[in-house]
């Protein structure tokens, strides 16, 4: 009989290559072409209506309900006039994924016709029934009332699949009574908390003209392609989002011969598909290439804001899969699909920018401007070493829990790369060390900051958080993420610190001390309290474990652990005190992202405990029996005992294994039972990480170790080596 694996070996070798329809060879053509972007705006909308619109994205403002009548109108035409007959508020539910609830255009009139419509209503607020998404207590089940409501910063676009076009509107999405249940309400909080933090420091101390700023982000995606009949043929990939079993190639990526190399043909064409498809919808994919391990491969984007820039990356992750189904592959988004070979992650290139066109994270080229790019620089350092823990906490999943700290990711330590230059910089000017050169401790007049930091000998890949030259890159982040967790723990504790430092200023200006002097005096105090957690070393190393730990920085290795930050008095403190979540929406969040992870421990596990039985036991069990009829064959024909001497061994090793993998199972099965019959999640979770998990290592090393050893005619499920290779 055919085993799936040899279906999907046989489907793979046969593949055909797939041609992709571009509208245009320049990509000027059609760039925003599905967006209703400011060129569709003004021509569809009415001037009042277009200027309501500006108004809102610039301003914050609300839009009435008569003209939000208007603006819906002039979107419905734009939308019909691209064919589009269905449009839906586009959410981002704290499920991870991006949920969408189409309703038609059409409406039946009395007359037995219809008319398409979509009035202002619609457009402003949704009410979609929230009574599955995840609350964390917040909205009870019978009492399901949430809304969505429409975030005009980001602007809508249309979403293309072959049987027809939806338009998309980007939303949050709140209960009744007012508590974020998503990603982009608090996003939006945070995202405006730092605004006016910035703006407050910048014009107090440095450039009256600053009146606006905003965030910018630009997303490395780091992801995986393997012929979907593979992923088909493995219940793990498919339930999972990762293989729990599977011996480790002979080939894997020891020679180095994967990174930036040649794009194999298959996923070159993916790529240019996915490409094309991004750029109709606005996201401005710029780079791509092959990652460290095979199969895997990177895209990033030009930066946007940030807001913008995440709608983008939950989008790509969507048309991703979508693309890759034509070209039968699939993404795999997992932080780590295969053990032995890299994960991948989500790197967040991040910085500040003002109304002004100044990056605050590059040095400028004047000594003044070189004192403000020092105090967003030092203000940075000095928030993120305040929240450490809960920066930690908001790149915590499951999945990438198998990258932070296991030595081929940024380590579990948050620890910050700034470079030798930057290093010898804040080490003159504000290490109060008496120096030779030019940045003599406090005059302002001779700071010097080369113009370019960008020293790419001094890159560091082992730091979670490094400065690149001119903004910072967060690169702990999974690949899975929805990158809102991190960007709302880091913009909140960057606007409070930036709120702390300009009163710690003033307090000194109101002394009599000079702007200037000032400003110097409070950077050095900040630069020495948060001096542990600059480390230009190597971050894989054991030695960095020990010297973290000397400096008193954590190292929290899971996820269970790692949540708590979230409820922490001084996290509960920072967000309250900033406006970004109440103490109630802390707690439902801490819920449920604990819960979250109890659920993806639990399907692990029960899904390993069906492929060993069924998969890896029935396998190793046939080709027991066809060792042993060997035997039996070779008594027959008159052999002694040395002559199956081999066989007799195999079937004794193979026994131990089957052996190992029943008991095994039969432990977890009952430690998943324990786990479950706690009632305080936080506590399950625990029980999850540290009673239940830890029995996938020998299930999956006996696993392993027969795959090794049986027959490959019988193995049932695809190898590494066959699944990571696409051509
Ligand atoms: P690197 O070689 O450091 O990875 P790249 O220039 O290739 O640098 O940029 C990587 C990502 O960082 C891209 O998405 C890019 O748009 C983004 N990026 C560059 N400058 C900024 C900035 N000022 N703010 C945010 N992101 C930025
Ligand atoms: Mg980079």
């Amino acid at each position: 009989m055919l085993t799936q694996r040899s279906r999907a070996l046989e489907t793979v070798q046969t593949r055909k290559k797939i041609e992709v329809l571009r509208p245009s060879v320049r990509v000027s053509d059609y760039f925003n072409k599905n967006v209703f972007n400011d060129i569709a705006m003004k021509q569809y909308l009415t001037k009042d209506a277009y200027n309501a619109v500006k108004k809102a994205i610039n301003e914050g403002h609300q839009i009435d309900r008569a003209m939000a009548d208007q603006v819906a109108n002039g979107m419905k035409a734009w939308a019909i006039a691209n064919g589009v007959t269905h449009y839906t508020h586009w959410f981002q539910p704290l499920t991870g994924a991006t949920a969408e609830k189409h309703d038609s255009f059409f409406e039946p009139t009395d007359d037995g016709g219809a008319v398409e419509k979509f009035s202002g209503n619609a457009l402003v607020q949704q009410e979609p029934d929230a009574s599955s998404f995840p609350s964390g207590g917040i909205r009870n089940t019978f009492e399901a009332r949430g809304y969505t409501a429409w975030d005009p910063s980001s602007p809508a676009f249309i979403m293309e699949s072959s049987n027809g076009k939806t338009l998309c509107i980007p939303t949050v999405f709140v209960s009744y009574t007012g508590e974020a249940l998503d990603y982009k309400a608090p996003l939006l909080k945070s995202l405006h908390a730092v605004e006016n933090a910035v703006v407050n420091v910048c014009s107090s101390f440095f450039d009256k003209n600053v009146t606006k700023s905003f965030a910018s982000l630009g997303i490395e995606q780091e992801y995986f392609l393997i012929d979907e009949a593979m992923y088909f043929a493995r219940p793990d990939l498919m339930l999972c989002g990762r293989t729990l079993l599977g011996h480790m190639p002979e080939k894997g990526q020891q020679l180095e011969d994967h990174y930036f190399g040649s794009i194999p043909m298959r996923a070159y064409d993916f790529m240019v598909d996915l490409e094309t498809e991004c750029y109709k919808l606005g996201i401005p994919l710029k780079t791509r290439h092959n990652e460290v391990a095979p199969s895997q491969f990177e895209c990033a984007p030009n930066f946007e804001e940030v807001n913008l820039a995440i709608d983008h990356n939950q989008l790509l992750m969507d048309v991703m899969e979508k693309v890759a189904e034509r070209h039968n592959l699939k993404v795999l988004l997992h932080e780590k699909p295969f053990a032995g070979i890299n994960g991948s992650g989500k790197h967040n290139n991040w910085s500040l920018i003002t109304n002004t066109g100044v990056n605050l994270l590059a040095p400028g080229h004047t000594p003044k401007e070189n004192l403000m790019f020092i105090t967003f620089f030092v203000n940075v350092i000095k928030a993120v070493y305040d929240h450490a823990d809960l920066l930690r906490a908001s790149i915590a999943s499951a999945g990438n829990d198998h990258r932070l700290g296991a030595n081929e990711a940024p380590p579990a330590i948050m620890s910050i790369f700034i470079g030798s230059q930057m290093t010898e910089i804040l080490e003159e000017l504000l290490g109060g060390k008496a120096t030779k050169s030019k940045n003599a401790a406090g005059s302002i007049s001779v700071i010097k900051v080369p113009e370019i930091l960008r020293d790419n000998t001094d890159r560091n890949r082992t730091s979670p958080f490094a400065f690149t030259g001119n903004k910072f890159e967060y690169r702990a982040v999974g690949s899975n993420a929805n990158s809102a967790n991190a960007m709302i723990a880091l913009n909140t504790a960057m606007a409070n610190q930036l709120n702390v430092f300009k009163k710690d200023v003033e307090a000194h200006v109101a002394k009599g001390k000079k702007k200037e002097d000032a400003i110097l005096e409070v950077l050095k105090t900040y630069y020495k309290a948060s001096k542990p957690i600059l480390f230009e070393g190597n971050g894989y190393g054991d030695e960095w474990v020990k010297e973290a730990a000397k400096r008193g920085l954590s190292n929290i290795k899971n996820t269970p652990e790692a949540l708590n930050a979230y409820i922490s008095k001084k996290s509960k403190e920072l967000f309250t005190s900033n406006k970004i979540f109440n103490d109630i929406e802390l707690e439902a969040r801490y819920e449920i992202m604990q819960e979250n992870y109890v659920k993806k421990i639990d399907i692990e596990a029960k899904v390993l405990m069906q492929l060993a039985t069924s998969h890896v036991l029935s396998a190793a069990l046939s080709y027991q029996r066809n060792l042993a009829e060997n035997i039996k064959a070779m008594k027959d024909a008159g052999l002694s005992k040395a002559d199956y001497e081999v066989q007799f061994n195999l079937i004794k090793e193979i026994s131990a294994h089957i052996k190992a993998i029943q008991t095994n199972t039969a432990k977890l099965s009952a430690e998943l039972d324990k786990a479950h019959h706690i009632e305080n999640t936080g506590k399950r979770a625990v029980a999850m990480v540290n009673k239940v998990k830890p029995l996938f290592d020998p299930i999956r090393a006996s696993a392993d170790a027969l795959e090794f050893l049986v027959d490959d005619e019988l193995w049932k499920l695809p190898k590494y080596r066959e699944m990571l290779f696409i051509k």
